[in-house]
């Protein structure tokens, strides 16, 4: 879908002006040589009474944004329909060059579990219209709510046809699992370039975003929906883990490039003030509630995680276990949102939890001779911090706990479990892994061997490109694998590749 563009109603900015906090600065109304609006507009991190709205004034996006060196008053509205008649909230803020002009307006004094339409105004310029919508209630329960998650847009590899599917779909939510930029050229058939190098500053890192903002396609999904975001790796280098990277291997050195990173990654995405980043650092994982029917815990498992295991500072890939890889101090989201995690799947009492994570949590073993190997990035290098979460999870019993994930550029399906080997061990609760938007997937040989040793997967398919939807009602989950035909072709269409139901109070997927 895409919103039409529409200008400001006359008189609608006076009452943003009185609005507007003190000490911003309205010089005389600026005027654009070109759209400062090239990155389109984005909703995010919904709460029963307000959300989050994101523009970025960037009038030569690839060139650092083409902004003078000032902060720039932006007006903003939102209102009940999509002409602006009801209007309900408007301001100012500010667009500061600390923040590349990226602005990140906490809308409040919503009404629950409806649409909003919300727009920004530069000087002359007037942003696209973007749809967005408030979560439900506590203590109600809508009838069904849908959501789409997706993850993996290596920019060179395809199109983001994928996304122009989504945003032609009813959906409550979009929840993004990482890779949301691509650091590094690589894979086959690429269709389009990044042009320049790997980023390592921070206007480095800006300039990707913008190229990959540019997208109609990825812009149109941002219009239609509010997300939920979490990165992975390639938001600032290959596989890295907390401090340590394979490809800068002076810690001091890599997180001054992951603060860069970080503060980009913040730049773009409608996130809340509490995920700005201080430094490399940046509190990302949350807990959102949408009304009874269902809570996301959006976790981290990058930032603070142990270093890989087993290969001595080099690249994780996939490698025979050894000793450490099993050690119980092992973790993957750190300590702190350890505990976090569990204080909040004791409190959950919403009919679905889903735990939105990066990567695939099931086991996947790949025997070679004598050799029982593991990919060493994702919760195989991370066993006893994967057991210490599902121990949360039978401990705290959230009634259906569903875990989305990312990363392996496959869709997956599989059983969680304590132990995988013992097949006694009951189901704690059921995974489903979307494949990537563009990014290329595993070998059909590499799938095979998947599917064949490793019983907890109960599908697997990497050769298709795509996301995920989920349709929740109080009776069940439907999740639909949507893949793109082609993606290789611009405006490719999207079917559906394969449908699983969890139904309420029974944990496993079946076929639909
Ligand atoms: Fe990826
Ligand atoms: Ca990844």
């Amino acid at each position: 879908m895409r919103l039409p563009r529409r200008r400001f109603l006359a008189g609608s900015l006076a009452a943003g002006a009185i609005a507007g906090p003190a000490g911003i600065v309205r010089g005389q109304p600026l005027a654009f040589a070109s759209d400062p609006f090239t990155l389109g507009v984005a909703s995010g991190s919904p709460r029963e009474d307000g959300v989050v709205l994101w523009t970025r004034l960037a009038p030569r996006p690839l060139e650092g944004g083409g902004m003078p060196d000032s902060p720039v008053a932006v007006d903003w509205q939102i209102a009940e329909d999509e002409r602006f008649a009801r209007v309900v909230g408007s301001g100012i803020a500010q667009a500061s060059p600390e923040l590349a002009h990226a602005v990140h307006v906490e809308a409040k004094g919503l009404r629950p579990g409806r649409h909003y339409w919300y727009r920004f105004r530069a000087g002359d310029a007037s942003s696209p219209i973007g749809r967005t919508r408030t979560a439900p209630a506590a203590g109600s329960t809508p009838s069904q709510f849908r959501f789409a998650f997706a993850s993996c847009q290596q920019y060179e590899q395809g199109y983001f046809s994928a996304y122009r599917d989504m945003a032609k779909r009813d959906l409550d939510l979009v929840v993004h699992l990482g890779d949301y930029i691509y650091e590094k050229t690589w894979g086959s058939q690429l269709v389009r370039q990044h042009g320049v190098g790997i980023p390592t500053t921070l206007p480095e890192f800006r300039d990707r975003y913008a190229l990959y903002k540019l997208d109609p396609d990825l812009q149109a999904a941002h219009a239609a929906f509010p997300w939920l975001a979490t990165w992975d790796d390639h938001e600032v280098a290959d596989d890295y883990a907390n401090d340590r990277s394979y490809t800068t291997r002076d810690p001091a050195q890599f997180m001054k490039m992951r603060a860069a990173a970080y503060q980009a990654y913040y730049e773009h995405l409608p996130l809340p003030a509490s995920a700005r980043p201080r430094g490399p650092f940046a509190t990302i994982y949350e807990r959102y509630r949408f009304g009874d029917m269902l809570d996301v815990m959006l976790l981290d498992d990058r930032q603070y995680r142990s270093a890989s295991a087993c290969v001595g500072g080099g690249r994780p890939g996939t490698v025979p276990d050894c000793p450490e890889r099993t050690l119980e101090a092992r973790t993957m989201l750190g300590m702190q949102q350890e505990q976090w995690l569990d204080r909040q799947l004791a409190a959950t009492n919403a009919r679905w939890t889903i735990v939105a994570q990066q990567t695939l949590m099931a086991e996947l073993v790949r025997p070679k001779e004598n050799e029982r190997r593991f990919w060493l990035d994702g919760w195989d290098g991370y066993p006893n911090a994967r057991r210490r979460l599902l121990e949360s999870i039978a401990t705290h019993k959230p009634r259906n706990p569903v875990v989305i994930g990312g990363d392996r550029h496959a869709f997956f399906v599989a059983d969680l479990k304590r132990d995988f080997a013992q097949a006694s061990e009951p189901v704690l609760a059921s995974e489903f892994v979307g494949t990537s938007i563009t990014s290329q997937g595993p070998s059909a040989a590499s799938m095979e061997q998947a599917l064949k040793f490793n019983p907890q997967l109960k599908y697997g398919r990497g050769d298709r490109r795509g996301y995920a939807t989920v349709d929740l009602t109080a009776a069940r989950c439907i999740v639909g694998f949507e893949a793109v035909d082609d993606v290789k072709q611009k405006d490719s269409a999207v079917h559906r590749l394969a449908t699983f139901v969890v139904e309420d109070g029974v944990t496993g997927a079946k076929p639909a």
